[in-house]
């Protein structure tokens, strides 16, 4: 079975990383890694994680020289670690050469196509990037020169060497050379096309095709179906007295935290809870912004006017409305164009004088927000609510507003600046560049709000990042707004009328439960 709230399982091909093997594994191994920093909330590392699953199959045998591994930054033991990893949005993936010595030396690999063969290309060109200490299970990878195939039987004791003939952009010679490299008895180099001389000598015409050498000076063609990746390899793995290497690494398990599943918190859908706006409070200033070590900018504004908003319109717990009183105005007196994250911790715990006391739990409790699975809703369902309240609020508190898109932009800037998914800030940020502008009054800031994620709900619905126990809907449901729903000409239309009261009813300090709050 899964992980409990991760997105992949030990069956799987791959390094179940955590907090306390992230470093041991990962820093000063002899193998490079590739490393998938995900949180499990987030809708595009679910969409991904059949690629990565498949990619880890791919080239397990690859193993020894590299190595794939998974992290779950949504899991609270592991928040710091990938803060010190330098994640800022997920999923990240990031190569470690092998014998890195920090966490800051892996490179960031981009995956657009996110393709297995793509990402797979990938980690050979990364690979390559090893200079003077190169993985020690890793074979050469570089093309093969006259010279060096003159003299292979007497500096290698093996009895075939493959040559795979090919065109310098193509990866097949590389992949095949790493598929064998548990093998013995067998070495595999690539020869690039503009190698004429070898090309002559073999009589190679075609890219790419295949040439067994043997140790006792005879060679032929290798005959495959397919001149491809996965015939070479078969072919070879076949030859009598090739064997798969005692050596072959077998990777440890790694021990799993065992988290105890939660008791099951019964929610009314008609009501708004606390624990979730704090969870997502915490979540977002703790966590999120943590990721950052140093704020400037348009970052450091995007958490000023985030803090100023929740400050101001928060309807939260006395103890807690000061408290985002007090990190407010520590924001607005900081002086200087940058604020490290450490100084900011200082205030979120209260280790500074003067200030109120730490509030904020250490921990995430989801309620309304609750998944019947861990990498279901959760922290971004928290954040819609917390900013729909926000722009309710803002209608209720007219005497603060500074303009009708005072939370809007508030929220924008968050997601842009610090929200983790970011494909989902990439929408968000599209929606808002569209419309957002459009919004004159506080009214239509709330209901602005409501329509995008109406959207989004209806872009989402039936996708895998779906709760099956909480299926996308337009929202409100008949059921919790019947003045809401209206048909015109047999069409179903909004009444935004309707909708107003009803947000303003909903997301109203009154609607707002204390149940599993500490
Ligand atoms: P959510 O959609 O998170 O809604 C939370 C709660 O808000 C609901 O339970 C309901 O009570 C209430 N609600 C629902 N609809 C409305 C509404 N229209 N108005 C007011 N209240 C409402 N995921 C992706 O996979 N791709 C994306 O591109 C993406 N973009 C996102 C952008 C933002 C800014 C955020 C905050 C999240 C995004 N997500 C995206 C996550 C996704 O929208 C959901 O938050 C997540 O899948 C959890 O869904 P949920 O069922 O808990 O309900």
């Amino acid at each position: 079975g899964a992980q409990p709230g991760g997105l992949y399982s030990p069956a799987d091909p791959l390094v179940l990383l955590q907090v306390d093997t992230l470093e041991r594994r990962v820093l000063n191994s002899s193998s490079a890694w590739l490393v998938e920093f995900y949180a499990s909330w987030c809708g595009h590392c679910v969409h991904f994680a059949p690629t990565w699953r498949a990619l880890a199959a791919d080239v397990q045998e690859w193993r020894p020289a590299v190595n794939l591994g998974v992290l779950d930054c949504a899991e609270m033991a592991n928040q710091k670690a990938c803060g010190k990893f330098g994640i800022t949005g997920f999923p990240t993936l990031k190569f470690f050469k092998a014998f890195s010595k920090n966490p800051d030396d892996g490179m960031k690999v981009f995956h657009p196509g996110n393709s297995v063969e793509s990402l797979r290309q990938s980690i050979v060109i990364h690979l390559e990037m090893h200079k003077e200490t190169w993985p020690p299970a890793c074979p050469p990878l570089e093309p093969a020169s006259m010279e060096e195939i003159q003299g292979f039987f007497q500096a290698n004791n093996v009895t075939y060497l493959a040559l795979i003939f090919e065109k310098n952009d193509s990866f097949v010679g590389r992949e095949v050379t790493l598929d064998m490299l548990q093998y013995e008895n067998v070495a595999v180099r690539r020869v690039l096309s503009s190698e004429e001389e070898l090309v002559k000598k073999y009589n190679v015409t075609t890219f790419p095709s295949a040439v067994l050498l043997v140790n006792n000076g005879t060679f032929c063609r290798i005959q495959v179906q397919i001149e491809a990746r996965s015939f070479y390899t078969h072919y070879l793995r076949q030859l009598p007295g090739v064997t798969q290497g005692s050596s072959t690494p077998t990777v440890a398990p790694d021990v799993q935290i065992k988290t105890t599943p939660m008791p099951w918190r019964p929610a009314d859908r008609s009501k708004v809870y606390m624990a979730d706006l704090e969870s997502a409070l915490h979540y977002a200033l703790r966590i999120e912004v943590a990721r950052f070590s140093v704020l400037t900018g348009e970052r450091l504004k995007a958490l000023k006017s985030f803090v100023a908003v929740l400050a101001k319109y928060f309807p939260g717990r006395p103890f807690v409305q000061n408290f985002l009183r007090s990190v407010n105005r520590w924001l607005r007196n900081v002086s200087g164009p940058s604020v490290p994250y450490r100084a900011l911790e200082l205030v979120l715990t209260n280790r500074k004088e003067g200030l109120a006391p730490a509030v904020l739990s250490n921990n995430v409790t989801w309620v309304g927000c609750q998944g019947s699975k861990p990498h279901f809703r959760g922290y971004p369902c928290s954040l819609w609510t917390l900013f729909h309240l926000l722009t309710v609020q803002a209608t209720k508190h007219r005497r603060l507003s500074t303009g009708p898109l005072e939370v809007l932009g508030a929220m924008r800037g968050y997601v842009r600046w610090f929200f983790g998914c970011r494909e989902c800030a990439k929408h968000f940020e599209g929606m808002a560049a569209e419309s957002m502008d459009q919004v004159s009054t506080v009214n239509e800031a709330a209901l602005w709000l409501w329509s995008r994620h109406n959207r989004v709900n209806a872009r989402l619905a039936g996708t895998e990042t779906e709760d099956p126990k909480f299926p996308k809907r337009q929202w409100p449901p008949l059921d919790l707004c019947p003045p809401c729903h209206d048909m015109v000409n047999g069409r179903h239309v909004w009444d935004e009328a309707a909708v107003l009261r009803f947000l303003k009813a909903h997301f109203s300090p009154a609607n707002i439960f204390l149940d599993f709050t500490v």
